[in-house]
């Protein structure tokens, strides 16, 4: 039986990588869904190559073009957030990836959890919102989240056969990203075109972004704390910038399990559609030797103030991690527009998780309402 595959985010970064993935193994996946934010163009060249069942356009001023252009197709064409919904809580497909960027995320992962589905989760954003929600949703609805950040994927392929063992701690790794060992003075002027240079890895712009505050870092720190129901203690952050350690769990007997290799998103892509089988492929193999040194050092958690925002917001819990967020997307966005500077991202976040009330336990409507009112308070912040 093949596996039934359903790519939201179809156009970005992990979902063409996904595409190559399913191309070059027809007989374990057949595509069924494809969805793009207003990206038409491509959504249609995929929707005709790759011949799915239906393609969802959430910008719904793009559809007649895309129904247009596969009118003479066996494809169904649906528009807006509410098809993402409904699709994703349909019975078309065995595994979502979740791959659309932030917190337009969210619903869609929600719907295909709800349905008990299993969740190839790209979109770490849905858990820095909502991570207690969707986890106890995951529980009770007999769904399953595989891991897709390589992080995730890392420390999830170390935990594989060690359900009874507890874990002491997980290290997880961080390239440093393109400004390792710089400092406040040199950041102050930096622009977009050097931030989207990023060393090791070629990823869309907001998580290239992400990487360079290393906020993308704190946002993993949550979305481990909710993928592997860890204590805030148990997470360490170490900048490894060489990016063959993916990350690490260390068991109670001191033991350090690390998985590696080369930087290449193709593979936990795969790993996460196929689990639990690992498929042969002829990706590039790691070589030690030219990798003689590995170096780790401590983040400079003072010089990239995101991490250390990321890592209190965590430790607050409530909608602080929420705020910081939906923060966090509307300050990068600006910094791709030129409109704030790269230093100012840190300080307009630090703002809005002091001004936005605080809430202990919120419910979904909670956390929607506080990334509203964030989205907007960042926003005024902006100009
Ligand atoms: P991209 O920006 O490359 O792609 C984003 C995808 O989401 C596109 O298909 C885009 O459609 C769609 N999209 C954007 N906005 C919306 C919206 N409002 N509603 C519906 N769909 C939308 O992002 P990446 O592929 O880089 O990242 C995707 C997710 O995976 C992120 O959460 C990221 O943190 C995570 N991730 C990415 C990694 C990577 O290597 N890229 C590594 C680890 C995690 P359109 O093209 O039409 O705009
Ligand atoms: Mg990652």
């Amino acid at each position: 039986m093949k596996k039934r595959i359903a790519i939201y985010g179809s156009t970005g970064s992990i979902g063409t990588q996904a595409l190559e993935v399913i191309e070059n193994n027809p007989e374990l996946f057949s595509l069924e869904v494809l969805t793009a934010h207003s990206n038409a163009t491509l959504l249609i060249e995929q929707a005709i190559r790759f011949q799915p069942n239906i393609v969802i356009i959430s910008d719904e001023t793009k559809y007649a073009e895309v129904n247009q252009a596969l009118a003479s197709k066996d494809i169904k064409v649906f528009a807006g957030e509410k098809s993402l919904i409904d699709i994703a809580g349909s019975d078309t497909y065995d595994v979502l990836l979740a791959a659309i960027v932030g917190y337009a995320g969210l619903s869609s992962t929600l719907a295909a959890i709800e349905q008990g589905k299993t969740v190839a989760l790209a979109n770490k954003e849905t858990l820095v919102v909502a991570g207690d929600i969707v986890t106890r949703l995951v529980t009770e609805k007999n769904a399953r989240i595989i891991p897709v950040d390589s992080e995730h994927s890392a420390i999830f392929q170390c935990l594989v056969g060690e359900q009874n063992n507890p874990v002491e701690k997980i290290i997880l790794t961080a390239s440093g990203g393109p400004f390792l060992g710089k400092k406040p003075n040199f950041l102050i002027n930096v622009k977009k075109d050097h931030a989207l240079q990023h060393p090791n890895w070629t990823m869309g712009a907001k998580i290239t972004i992400d990487s360079a505050s290393l906020m993308n870092k704190g946002l993993e720190m949550i979305e481990a704390k909710w993928l592997f129901g860890l204590q805030n203690e148990q997470i360490e952050v170490l900048i490894h910038s060489q990016s063959i350690i993916h990350s690490m769990v260390q068991f109670e007997d001191g033991s350090v399990k690390a998985q590696m290799g080369l930087p290449d998103m193709k593979l936990p892509i795969q790993y996460a559609l196929a689990y639990p089988q690992r498929i042969k492929n002829n990706f590039k193999r790691l070589d030690f030797k030219n990798y003689p040194n590995f170096t780790f050092e401590q983040p400079d958690y003072k010089t990239f103030k995101n991490l250390a925002l990321a890592k209190d917001a965590m430790f607050k819990g409530g909608n602080a991690p929420c705020v910081l967020n939906a923060a966090n997307e509307i300050v990068v966005d600006a910094f791709l527009k030129n409109k704030i500077g790269f230093l100012e991202m840190s300080d307009i976040i630090e703002q809005c998780l002091e001004k936005i009330a605080f809430v202990e336990k919120p419910s979904l409507q909670d956390y929607i309402a506080c990334n509203t009112e964030t989205r907007l308070l960042a926003s005024t912040l902006i100009k």
